[in-house]
């Protein structure tokens, strides 16, 4: 079945459950008009069907590769990123100074979502520039801006993000990248980098990398680390690509999934670099990358279980097998009740996590219109659910949509098969979903839980306007009690429970923006759905609850040796 872009879905959250019209009321956003905003997300919507999706297969089976040192991509890849580029879908959010459109995050998002479904592979490559434009924007000189983000937002040129190194994967810390001063404002470049996601192309003149690494006087640890701008092609005195620089990709990675991807193995040797932000504060600048990534990604997520949702319904739709249970039936698997709860689950988790995108984004755009420090807080402690639970909702559903096809779903030729190796990466990349938990329960509990509880008391107050709201007010009380518990553990105890944690907490929130919708549209199709979360995918999170009661303890029962006992 070919791809649907759910916009009214789009436009039904933004309306009734994540308060869209707070954002357009504000000067920064006025332009957000639901009447504009509906216009962009249809636009998108048309080319994703119609551009992006038939790319997604051939991305599969074509992969990209490596020939004599140059970058091949898949078939139509570089019309597909045209597409996107002169539709101005990169750069939605950017500066209008450098030719952005300037429109909120919450509008980037539900597009980049669209854009995730059609063709994941592709979309990462958007997604990185997006994150590179808000870092340069906020980071780097003037000079700089005036010359690299124009390229960057038009979609000439693409960004990538350095941070990885054989021996600094989660620890960041320990990388070896070297950068010294040449006397002349620049920077000599020179380290391997590994697992960099579209480290080159045969699509955009010039590619620009934003890479981590330590000055001659930058100390060990993260706090020595800098951010150095190192473009593939130097740039002439008109602003044109010039010259090669001194890197190359070495290799491209064989995958799992996400095969139009190219994930490259890059060296530096002495490539020029430009410092961007100040010395030994690149993480500082990085991290703003960091975040519009980890929205992006857990929109990546949301974007692939909505495919594989689709897919799995119109087989269902299509499959006959066994009795049918009913005479009414559509007489096909779709009325067992085993697919039924399948389908019905993967639905309901998939609005859930949509919503929770839309959430964080809607904050992050109050956030930046207004200055408010509350709005801020929201947003940090969103990113880190956002981030895990749209991936691992992207897996799951992805999972889920497999058993749906039987046997079909096994073999590659239906496609369900794809969306569940693609999507499997987004749990690991941008920060392992493990140092999201740890992240939430260490860095974005410094408040002594006050972010956590400003949300559970949102959540209650939805719980309590509902009429079918009992579950979910005991789920936040059994939260607040977690919260207050984990705030008093030490950081390994704290860390034991983060994952469960934040599992429980996205539930939550699932519960409460599935209560909003049903409360805009009561006895209608969210209604039923909202009941069936909180049937059905709520009381999980009563045992996630217990393992965070847990602490480490019992995970340090088995000794070393007892393991490969
Ligand atoms: C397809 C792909 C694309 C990528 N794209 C990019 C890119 O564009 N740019 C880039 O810089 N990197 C990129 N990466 C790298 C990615 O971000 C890392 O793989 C990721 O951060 C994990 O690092 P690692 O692989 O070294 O795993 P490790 O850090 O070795 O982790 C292994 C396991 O240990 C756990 N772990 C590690 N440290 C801790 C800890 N302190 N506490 C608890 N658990 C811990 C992890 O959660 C994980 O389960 C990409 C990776 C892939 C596979």
């Amino acid at each position: 079945m070919p791809y649907r872009a759910p916009v009214s879905e789009f436009a039904f959250l933004m309306d009734h459950v994540v308060g869209m019209d707070r954002v357009a009321a504000t000067e920064k956003f006025a332009e957000a008009t639901p009447d504009t905003v509906q216009a962009v997300l249809t636009e998108a919507g048309k080319m994703a069907e119609e551009v992006l999706a038939p790319l997604n297969r051939t991305g599969d089976l074509q992969p990209a590769r490596l020939e004599n040192g140059v970058v091949r991509t898949s078939p139509g890849f570089a019309d597909g990123y045209r597409a996107i580029a002169e539709g101005g879908y990169v750069a939605i959010s950017a500066d209008p100074e450098y030719g952005g459109l300037g429109l909120p995050m919450s509008v980037t998002t539900a597009v980049n979502e669209m854009i995730a479904s059609a063709c994941l592979s592709l979309q990462l490559n958007p997604l990185m520039t997006q994150g590179q434009i808000e870092a340069l924007e906020n980071h780097a000189s003037d000079e700089i801006k005036e010359l690299y983000l124009p390229k960057l937002v038009s979609g000439e040129w693409c960004g990538t993000m350095n941070l990885t190194e054989p021996q600094a994967g989660s620890d960041v810390g320990a990388l070896r990248s070297r950068a010294e001063p040449k006397g002349d404002g620049t920077y000599a470049v020179s380290g391997q980098k590994i697992y960099i996601s579209w480290g080159d192309n045969d699509f955009t003149e010039n590619v620009v990398h934003l890479v981590l690494a330590r000055l001659p006087d930058g100390g060990p640890g993260t706090k020595g680390i800098s951010l150095f701008l190192v473009p593939r092609n130097l740039p002439n005195a008109d602003g044109s690509a010039g010259v090669g620089n001194s890197l190359k990709v070495v290799s491209l990675e064989h995958k799992l999934g996400l095969h139009g991807s190219p994930t490259a193995v890059m060296q530096y040797d002495g490539a020029t670099g430009w410092l961007v932000g100040e010395p030994h504060q690149g993480m500082a600048a990085m991290f703003t990358m960091m975040n519009n990534a980890r929205l992006g990604v857990g929109v990546q997520g949301v974007g692939i279980a909505e495919a594989a949702y689709q897919h799995a319904l119109n087989y269902a739709l299509e499959r006959k097998q066994g009795r049918v249970p009913t005479d009414e039936g559509f007489g096909t698997i779709l009325d067992h009740a085993d697919v039924r709860r399948m389908l019905t689950g993967m639905k309901a988790e998939v609005f859930a996590a949509r919503a929770l995108t839309l959430d964080l984004a809607v904050s992050i755009d109050l956030a930046h219109a207004t200055g408010d420090a509350d709005m801020t807080a929201r947003a940090a402690f969103l990113t880190p659910i956002c981030k895990a639970y749209g991936t691992d909702t992207g897996i799951a559903v992805a999972d889920m949509g497999i058993q749906v096809h039987g046997g079909m779903g096994f073999v590659e030729e239906t496609g369900a098969a794809q969306y569940l190796r693609d999507v499997r990466v987004t749990a690991i990349y941008e920060g392992t979903n493990g140092i999201q938990a740890m992240d939430l329960v260490g860095r974005k509990m410094m408040d002594g839980g006050a972010a956590a509880k400003a949300l559970l008391a949102e959540i209650a107050a939805t719980a309590s306007a509902s009429d079918i709201g009992g579950a979910l007010t005991d789920a936040v009380a059994a939260l607040g009690e977690a919260t207050d518990m984990l705030t008093g553990m030490e950081m390994n105890d704290r860390f034991a429970g983060s994952v469960p944690y934040l599992r429980a907490f996205a539930l939550a929130l699932g519960g409460h923006y599935h209560l909003k919708a049903a409360m805009a549209e009561p006895g209608g199709v969210r209604a039923k759905l909202a009941e069936s979360f909180l049937l059905r995918q709520l009381p999980e999170l009563h045992s996630l609850l217990a393992q965070v009661r847990l602490g480490a303890e019992d995970l340090y029962a088995l000794r070393d040796d007892d393991f490969a006992a």
